[in-house]
C-alpha cells in the first residue's frame, strides 16, 4: 500500500516539476562579475538586461552575480558553478594555457571567449599626504594588494615578481576586496590601493571624492618588459579630468576585460546572448560610461586568447564580421 502511495505521490510530484519546467521552458544562466563598485558588475548587469528583454522569444534568463573577480570567475566556470564570467585578458590567457596562477589546475581546454569589453588600466590610487608619486614610492608603505581571486591581485603579484619585490617590501599589506579599499584609504588605514578596472568606475570615484588622493604613474623598465613579452599587456592611460583632483593623464599599463564561458554551455545560449548585445549595441554602450568607447570590430578579437565559442562565432559569421 505504502509503495503504491509513494509511486502515486512521486509520479504527481515528478509530473508537476516537468510541467513547471516545460511551461517555463527557460534556461537560466549566471554571469560572474566583480565587486559592486567596479565595472564588471554593471557590465554583467547590462548584458543580462539586454538578454532578459528577449527571454520570451529565446528562453534564456540571465542573472548577474557579484564575485571576487577574474580568477574566481575562471575557476567557477571550470567547476560548472557559473556559466559566464568577466575576466581580465591576462587571466583568460593563463587559465586556458594552465600557466602562472593556473599552473596547478592545468590547461582549461573547454574555456571559450565570447567577446572583449572595456580596457582596464592597472590603477594605483594613493593618499595625497602619503607623498607617493610613482609605483616605486610604494616601497615601505601600507598597500592593499587585493583579495585573492581578483584580477588585480594576480597582476600585482606578477608586477612585484617582475620588479624583484615581495610583500615584505611594504610596511603593511592588506587583502581587501575592491569595494572596501577606497574607504580604507580614506580612513587612513592604508596609503594606497590597486585596482585593475575600467574608467570611470565607482570605486575610483569614491577614493577620489571621499578624501584627497592621487592617481599614481606605473612605468619603467619592468613595465616595458612586461608589455614587450606578453601579448595581453599594453600601455594604458587613465585620462585626466575624469576624477576629482586628477587633472593630468596618468600613465600605466593595462589589460582588457573579456567575457568568457565554457564549451559546455550550449551554442544556442551563447548565440542568443551575443545577439542580444549586438542587436542593441548602442543601448549597451549607454548602460555604463566605461562601455561608451566599445567598437564591435575590436570586441570580437582583442584580448581573446581562448578559442571563440561556437555560438559567438556563428553570430559573427552571420553578420559578416569574420
Ligand atoms: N579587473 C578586476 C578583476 O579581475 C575587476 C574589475 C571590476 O570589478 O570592474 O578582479
Amino acid at each position: 500500500m505504502s509503495r503504491f502511495l509513494c509511486v502515486l505521490v512521486c509520479t504527481v510530484v515528478f509530473a508537476t516539476f516537468s510541467i513547471i519546467d516545460t511551461k517555463a521552458g527557460e534556461t537560466s544562466i549566471r554571469i560572474g562579475t566583480g565587486g559592486k563598485t567596479g565595472v564588471y558588475f554593471p557590465t554583467g548587469g547590462a548584458i543580462c538586461r539586454l538578454v532578459n528583454r528577449g527571454t520570451k522569444a529565446h528562453g534564456v534568463k540571465c542573472t548577474v552575480e557579484s564575485t571576487g573577480g577574474s580568477v574566481y570567475n575562471l575557476k567557477a566556470i571550470r567547476a560548472g558553478e557559473l556559466d559566464f564570467g568577466v575576466a581580465q585578458s591576462d587571466w583568460q590567457f593563463h587559465s586556458h594555457k594552465g600557466s602562472s596562477k593556473f599552473a596547478e589546475d592545468g590547461p582549461f581546454e573547454e574555456l571559450r571567449a565570447v567577446f572583449s569589453v572595456h580596457p582596464e588600466p592597472f590603477t594605483v590610487v594613493a593618499r595625497l599626504d602619503s607623498g607617493i608619486k610613482s609605483f616605486d614610492d610604494l616601497k615601505g608603505k601600507r598597500v592593499n594588494i587585493g583579495n585573492p581571486g581578483s584580477g588585480q591581485r594576480g597582476t600585482m603579484d606578477v608586477l612585484l615578481a617582475a620588479k624583484g619585490w615581495t610583500t615584505k617590501d611594504f610596511e603593511l599589506v592588506t587583502e581587501l576586496k575592491s569595494t572596501n579599499q577606497a574607504r580604507a584609504v580614506c580612513d587612513n588605514k592604508i596609503d594606497a590601493m590597486v585596482f585593475t578596472v575600467g574608467h570611470p568606475s565607482g570605486a575610483i570615484k569614491e577614493a577620489t571624492t571621499l578624501c584627497e588622493t592621487v592617481l599614481v604613474e606605473v612605468s619603467g623598465a619592468a613595465i616595458d618588459e612586461l608589455i614587450a613579452n606578453n601579448p595581453y599587456y599594453r600601455s594604458a592611460t587613465v585620462p585626466g579630468k575624469m576624477y576629482k583632483g586628477n587633472e593630468a593623464d596618468t600613465k600605466t599599463f593595462g589589460v582588457g576585460a573579456t567575457l568568457v564561458t565554457s564549451s559546455k554551455v550550449s551554442e544556442d545560449v551563447v548565440y542568443n546572448l551575443v545577439k542580444s548585445v549586438f542587436e542593441k549595441f548602442k543601448r549597451f554602450k549607454r548602460l555604463h560610461p566605461a562601455l561608451g568607447i566599445l567598437k564591435q570590430e575590436e570586441m570580437i578579437k582583442d584580448g581573446l586568447s581562448a578559442p571563440l565559442h561556437d555560438g559567438a562565432a556563428k553570430y559573427y559569421k552571420e553578420m559578416g564580421w569574420m
